[in-house]
């Protein structure tokens, strides 16, 4: 059977995510340090205030995997906005039932929705780690002057050819086209402008779309065979900011970066907050806490590749963390 590698790509990843557990093959920046949840909560503290407090508010999450963000996220905001915490209503949007649980046995007070579009009606603070990186993408290859579209019959590629994108390109050009991302991004940013809020999305990819092959699988923390055995291992792709921040701004809301996530982080505080956390324990332990700050944020690890992109109702002013409104 031959399948589009999109449709390859999301039957894989259902699969993946309801059978196995991803963090066995991967680790995420909420599971490395607790400081990233909480500064992310004193950020969406913050931007409550500037949208006037509205009570009640829903927090989301998409994807929210073991529930540790949104976990960290909490405990942070009841000591310092109690406030906030109290208007709060946690929606998560997730599809797998076996992540479904494991955020229940962290997260009693949610409600679980499977899709962004069925976040009920009202102002929303919405963030996203990692999310938008497992949904599925298309390909589309250049060759003699045609374009030709992969697709993935008995774990090998195959290429047909399509009338392909638009734009012109030289032989050997392979582009990527992400509409599950783009068509999340539409409705959370429709959300956000008709009732009010913010969105954040934290991922992986370059700041402007580059040409090829982002695809890539982990198995047991390794690179795998993307096609090889579907189910087996996490795929992901690089989420293309550019495409997101114009289809944001299509649907009228405000946007703000791509910031690399060192930046941000750093503007949040991070470490600040890890100080913090370092105090009284023994070197080893604090230690070990700088070195996750570290890893989160520095360029050679999760601080460049990884970026922030922040959508909002266009009456907010400039969230914490980004310098620019583009
Ligand atoms: N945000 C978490 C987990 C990232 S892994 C963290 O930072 O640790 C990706 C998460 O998205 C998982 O929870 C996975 O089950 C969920 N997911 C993947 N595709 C999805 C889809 N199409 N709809 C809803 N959730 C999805």
């Amino acid at each position: 059977m031959t399948v589009r590698l999109d449709r390859f790509m999301a039957s894989a990843n259902t699969a993946y995510y309801a059978n196995r557990d991803p963090f066995a093959d991967f680790t995420t920046a909420p599971e490395i340090t607790q400081a990233f949840g909480e500064v992310l909560g004193a950020w969406c503290a913050v931007t409550w205030d500037t949208m006037g407090r509205p009570d009640p508010v829903t927090l989301a999450e998409l994807g929210p995997g073991r529930g540790t963000l949104m976990a960290d996220l909490l405990r942070g905001i009841r000591r310092a906005a109690p406030g906030f915490a109290g208007s709060a209503r946690v929606h998560l949007v997730e599809t797998s039932p076996r992540l479904r649980a494991a955020q229940a046995a962290v997260i009693p007070a949610a409600t679980w929705h499977d899709q962004a579009e069925h976040l009920p009606p009202g102002p929303m603070l919405l963030l996203a780690n990692e999310f938008l990186d497992a949904l599925p993408i298309r390909q589309f290859l250049r060759r003699d002057g045609h374009w030709l579209e992969r697709h993935v019959a008995d774990g090998a590629w195959v290429d047909l050819p399509t009338p392909g994108p638009a734009q012109p390109a030289p032989d050997g050009t392979l582009l990527e086209h992400g509409q599950a991302a783009l068509d999340v991004v539409r409705a959370v940013a429709d959300h956000v402008v008709a009732d009010g809020g913010a969105a954040l999305f934290l991922d992986y990819g370059p700041a402007v779309s580059e040409p090829g092959s982002s695809l890539q699988a982990l198995r047991g923390g390794r690179p795998a065979d993307p096609l090889a055995d579907p189910g087996s291992a996490d795929l992901t792709a690089h989420v293309d900011f550019s495409a997101c921040a114009d289809e944001a701004r299509a649907a009228g809301a405000a946007v703000h970066g791509p910031e690399a996530q060192g930046v941000f982080l750093t503007r949040l505080g991070l470490f600040q907050r890890t100080s913090r956390l370092a105090q009284g324990l023994p070197p080893a332990r604090a230690l070990g806490l700088m070195q996750a700050a570290e890893r989160l944020t520095g360029h050679a690890w999760m601080g460049r590749l990884f970026k922030a992109l922040c959508l909002t109702h266009p009456a907010l002013p400039q969230p914490p963390g980004f310098a620019d409104a583009c």
